[in-house]
């Protein structure tokens, strides 16, 4: 197994705390890693690096791990460009365009699917990305839900089967069979290609019983859940979510003190999605209260073609600093180590020996400047299980 040694970094974020400067980033200033097949072998000052079958000076760049996007929807077809130009007219943003997307889904063939998030995952990893969770909910129906799954298995292990995403306009008069197809035979098509079971508790989508039916079924069928909550107006989401002991509640734009209590003491991480608040013109969520009030907070894209069609988590950090308050180190901890919480990884969004070598050079002498300097291409390298992918 051949060993390569990145030394001379100027910044190493690990964002293990027992590592270099104690902080929960764990920066080792002047710092060094041993990549040796697919792992970390080794990390810590170049100084005391050991030797390498080959040598790369990182010319006192910053390096992070790769971040851990665990939110996205990229199985679909189409695009929304036109309901984006007019919601930025004044329309505002409501479910129904989802209805959009879903029908050029269904008509899509698998292998433009498959191109389709090929392509965006391809785009993410050149943004640092090296872990994606991807969802269904642009079939709704037994067929293509299991398909937008098998689809994205090919490229995450971290799928998400999302069939109560909207109820589709053919049961509009009949939601709760909607949600027995849900939890019935669209449920079985699906979990042989699914690790996470996910709903839309939201005004316009599913209320609290049909989410706790949905969450229900695909956590006796095996799945672990996830829910998108909170976020268009206050509701019941968040308390499903930690109710059931979910990993996550996604969105939390508003929330009320029960809510973030709860969160706290459930231990479910709150996943922010501020691309989605930014390309929607909303209000963005109040993270310095769920940080101050302890709860783990992640940061992911929602890349999805109506909400929000980013797949930046560089665009993800700034807007966190910006717009919510965090700081540049609780926004980097969240979009790597706050993802891995809230996909229950601990094996990814941090460097560690033995760990994954999945990590991200920086055009930058500081994981700062991800917030300082945004829109910029910043990302000068990427590693994915110990190969150099980008760069
Ligand atoms: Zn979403």
């Amino acid at each position: 197994m051949t060993s390569t040694l990145l030394r001379g970094i100027g910044e190493l974020v690990t964002c293990s705390s027992e590592m270099g400067d104690g902080s929960a980033l764990g920066v080792v200033h002047g710092g060094a890693l041993v990549i040796e097949g697919e792992r970390v072998a080794w990390l810590g000052e170049t100084a005391h690096a050991p030797a390498a079958d080959a040598v790369l000076d990182m010319g006192a760049c910053a390096v992070i791990p790769g971040f851990v996007d665990s939110h996205s929807h990229l199985v679909f077809a189409g695009e929304r460009s036109a309901e984006f130009a007019a919601r930025m007219a004044g329309t505002p943003y409501s479910t129904g365009g989802i209805q959009t997307t879903v029908s050029a889904t269904r008509a899509a063939t698998d292998e433009q699917l498959v191109a389709q998030v090929s392509r965006h995952v391809q785009e993410m990893l050149r943004q640092g990305t090296t872990t994606v969770e991807i969802k269904s909910g642009y079939g709704l129906t037994a067929l293509h839900e299991s398909r937008a799954l098998s689809v994205a298995g090919q490229f995450t292990s971290e799928t998400t089967y999302l069939g109560a995403h909207v109820v589709p306009p053919e049961y509009a008069d009949d939601p709760d069979g909607y949600v027995d197809l849900v939890t019935g035979p669209m449920l079985d098509a699906c979990r042989p290609h699914a690790r996470w079971v996910d709903v839309f508790c939201e005004r316009g989508a599913f209320d609290a019983d049909q989410a706790r039916a949905v969450l229900q079924a695909g956590m006796s069928a095996g799945l672990s859940p996830r829910v998108h909550a909170n976020q268009l107006g206050p509701g019941p989401g968040v308390q499903v979510a930690c109710e059931l002991g979910a990993a996550s509640a996604d969105h939390c734009t508003y929330l009320s003190d029960e809510d973030v209590a709860g969160l706290r003491d459930a231990g479910v991480v709150a996943t922010l999605l501020p691309g989605v608040e930014f390309s929607t013109r909303s209000p963005y969520p109040d993270a310095r209260r769920l940080i101050d009030s302890g709860v783990t907070v992640a940061l992911a894209t929602d890349c999805n073609p109506g909400s929000g069609y980013s797949s930046s988590m560089p665009l993800c950090v700034a807007l966190a600093v910006r717009e919510m308050h965090l700081t540049a180190a609780e926004a980097l901890w969240s979009a790597t180590a706050g993802g891995a919480a809230a996909l229950r990884r601990s094996d990814v969004g941090r460097l560690a020996v033995g760990g994954w070598a999945d990590l991200v050079a920086l055009d930058a002498p500081s994981y700062v400047h991800l917030a300082y300097r945004p829109g910029v291409p910043i990302v000068a390298s990427v590693w994915r299980r110990g190969r150099p992918v980008i760069g």
